[in-house]
């Protein structure tokens, strides 16, 4: 589903939708809104539950300072006016109080968005606004000081966050991804000090995936597997959001069609609703014409070249896996038999490694040893199946999971190298034979 074409109507009740369900509402907290070009405010209304909210219950305050609609406007109406006037360039807010950057606004703090590209290049330096009752012109001047300063994301001091856009998508990212920020940080701190990307770092991430030359392409060609893993890979993607492996801006999902071809997801990407056109074909180091490749592109085709037996690779950002990476460590698999068994060794690179060092990135990440915690960049998975690549992420994640919680309860024990080994031949473990293609043979 494409957003810009939606009506402010259905655009703020399916955007409140996804925040509800994904628990970064309560039925009773939490205000969107939509300017439109005739200075017209679209925004979901008082006292009505969240979750059962429907477009007819949506209010138009109209520029003249009528109201349209069934209900009484938010009652944070006074914050969204004021900042819609203090910035010219928004069109869009999304508030809310999710339970982390609610944890960073009773704390006083504002988190360093600076632990993955994604956050940092989504909110910038995010502001801090001083207490004000809710829904008092009091607390839309104090905000809105916040915006005039040039901040789109500002913390509001013991209440909630607010994220301006131009449009309601790109708000409804900013908070997605600020939530999962704190969500990590919050995660990472019960590991080690979190290190943080520099300006070379971001620069880096800012020029990858950058030029490819094109292909035309003719869907009429189109084989039966290549079909079959359009389809696949969609249904995955959605999957991964649902349980939040993946977020709207995070995480790419490739599948080998065959020896010169393989399926990418797009750039950029609403990772919520990808459809089977979305996916980009990437043949001989080609893109389809007209559509533009993730940016991991270039370090997906290193690993296909390199390993004829890997059939999907994944790039994901886990919150539980991402603390580990944030702290510069790997997750330690000899946990469980399960976590082992399917995960291996979980290797790490350096957070350089998927734009400029293919050949670290090929020799660590092969069928034998398929995941690899990036530092400050998730996590990158590969296999010899979409589902088994999806598979083994989520083992990846649950493993990071059960690890992160047993540190307040004294700690996890590691599993003996005796024990791996006795897995290593139960399950039949042993280093695979190269095939004859394989490039690191
Ligand atoms: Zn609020």
């Amino acid at each position: 589903m494409k957003y810009e074409y939606l009506h402010p109507r259905d655009e703020l009740v399916l955007t409140m939708k996804r925040i509800y369900q994904y628990k970064m509402t309560t039925t009773s907290g939490g205000n969107l809104s939509i300017l439109d070009e005739n200075g017209d405010m679209w925004i979901t209304p008082s006292g009505v539950d969240k979750g059962t909210l429907t477009p007819k219950d949506i209010i138009c305050v109209r520029a003249d300072g009528t109201i349209d609609g069934p209900h009484r406007p938010s009652s944070e109406y006074p914050f969204h006016k004021a900042i819609y006037a203090a910035r010219r360039d928004l069109k869009a807010i999304v508030h809310a109080h999710p339970m982390a950057l609610v944890a960073f606004s009773i704390a006083h703090q504002v988190p360093e968005t600076r632990l993955f590209p994604q956050a940092w290049r989504s909110n910038g330096t995010v502001g801090f606004a001083p207490y004000g009752v809710p829904g008092s012109e009091d607390l839309g001047a104090k905000i809105a000081q916040k915006y005039a300063e040039g901040f789109d994301s500002v913390i509001l001091e013991n209440h909630g966050v607010c994220c301006g856009a131009l449009t309601l998508q790109k708000a409804f990212q900013r908070f997605e991804t600020l939530e999962m920020c704190c969500k990590v940080l919050i995660k990472a701190h019960t590991l080690d000090e979190p290190t943080y990307l520099t300006d070379q770092q971001l620069q880096l991430h800012g020029k990858s995936g950058s030029h490819i030359d094109a292909f035309e392409y003719d869907p009429s060609m189109m084989s039966i597997r290549e079909k079959a893993l359009r389809n696949q890979l969609c249904a995955f993607i959605e999957r991964g959001y649902r349980q939040r492996l993946l977020t709207t801006t995070m995480g790419t999902f490739s599948a080998r069609i065959d020896e010169e071809k393989f399926l990418i997801t797009p750039y950029p990407l609403d990772r919520h609703s990808v459809l089977p056109e979305d996916l980009v074909m990437i043949r001989k180091g080609k893109a389809e014409f007209g559509k533009r490749a993730s940016r991991a592109v270039f370090a997906h085709q290193a690993i296909y070249d390199a390993h004829p037996k890997v059939m999907a690779i994944v790039n994901a950002c886990p919150i539980n896996t991402m603390a580990f990476s944030v702290c510069g460590r790997s997750v330690d698999t000899y946990t469980i038999p399960e976590s082992y068994v399917f995960v291996r060794k979980v290797g790490l690179l350096p957070f350089e490694t998927v734009y400029n060092d293919f050949e670290r990135l090929t020799k660590t990440l092969t069928v034998d040893s398929p995941a690899a915690v990036l530092c400050n960049n998730g996590a990158m998975v590969v296999a010899d199946s979409v589902l088994s690549a999806f598979d083994k992420l989520e083992v990846l994640e649950c493993s990071a999971e059960a690890v992160l919680d047993a540190q307040p309860i004294g700690g996890h024990v590691a599993m003996s190298q005796e024990i791996i080994d006795e897995l290593i031949d139960a399950f039949d473990l042993h280093p695979s034979e190269p095939d004859s293609g394989d490039k690191t043979s």
